[in-house]
């Protein structure tokens, strides 16, 4: 158990939505990140659980990054509390049109409720949220929009997807993004240079073996550098893991289909895989059940 002083408390979600992070003061306390879509019960309960706001007024929701598992709870959220949501800046034109291809929601076959950012978080900025000082620096690589928030005089880092204690979100091809792998290197050097002491991920439980992490999180951004089509494998099942957390399980038959509708999963394919659908379901179902993250269920897959 990780000592974190009271006013931080980490709701740690699964891998469909994303932790909140409760930072509570004397008046009123801050939300980052609110989930994903097909849990706003749960989320809205535990916010408003004794371990949660327990009336303390909600002042502000923010966003690491807008991906559809950190920013699915805002809307729900805004209606229950009427309290501001500040986004990162580099996120702000892609919500403010509610861009689903670079939000990564209709196009990578997820879901979220619209909603409208009434502040901007600035990377550099220093932020009082539950009566500690954070500072927001910029993290690309996973999203290039992203923030992580750090607080000097704990060391606690809440980094989003820019650093879990095994990885990072899944990062964007070349052909997509050239400058998303060089950003994700670059953003764990200079996160390597913080010295936190605790790091809150977007998922996973909070972990203080930083060095390690940093470290392992470098060295699997070297296997990218070196082979881009395993950069891509990666992306695409961790997609489709999401997409089996979401709808819970899906007959095998139906992946060429879903291969074939997700527009990513498509580009992807066709950028660099040039696999029939078939094909590609075949080997993302076998490989995913190898490793665990999938198991059969009959003809249909499940999460494991
Ligand atoms: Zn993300």
């Amino acid at each position: 158990m990780i000592a974190l002083p009271p006013q931080v408390h980490v709701f740690v979600r699964d891998w469909l939505s994303a932790n909140h992070v409760l930072l509570k003061g004397r008046n009123d306390a801050v939300v980052v990140d609110t989930g994903y879509a097909k849990h706003i019960p749960l989320t809205r309960a535990l916010l408003a659980s004794r371990a949660g706001l327990d009336g303390t007024s909600l002042a502000r929701i923010v966003n690491t990054h807008c991906h559809s598992d950190h920013m699915g709870g805002n809307a729900a959220l805004q209606r229950d509390y009427a309290c501001p949501i500040a986004i990162p800046e580099g996120e702000a034109r892609h919500v403010a049109a509610w861009d689903e291809r670079a939000l990564l929601i209709g196009y990578a076959g997820q879901r979220a409720e619209r909603f409208v950012a009434t502040e901007i978080v600035r990377a550099g900025t220093v932020h009082v949220w539950g009566d500690l000082e954070w500072r927001a620096l910029a993290a690309p690589g996973h999203d290039m929009g992203a923030l992580v928030f750090f607080n000097d005089a704990h060391g606690i880092l809440i980094s989003g997807d820019a650093l879990w204690r095994n990885g990072y979100g899944f990062v964007m091809p070349a052909a997509f993004d050239p400058a998303a792998l060089p950003a994700t290197r670059a953003t764990l050097e200079m996160l390597g240079t913080l010295g936190a002491r605790c790091v809150i991920p977007g998922h996973g439980e909070p972990f203080t073996d930083v060095d390690d992490a940093i470290e392992r999180a470098l060295r699997r951004t070297a296997a990218f550098e070196a082979d881009p089509q395993r950069l891509v494998w990666h992306a695409i099942k961790v997609m489709l893991v999401f997409t089996l957390l979401d709808r819970e399980r899906i007959p095998a038959s139906a992946i060429p289909g879903w291969v074939e509708r997700t527009g990513i999963i498509r580009d992807f394919n066709a950028q660099y895989l040039g696999l029939a659908p078939g094909a590609l379901a075949e080997r993302l179902a076998i490989e995913l059940v190898k490793t665990g993250a999938l198991r059969r269920d009959g003809s249909d897959l499940v999460p494991a």
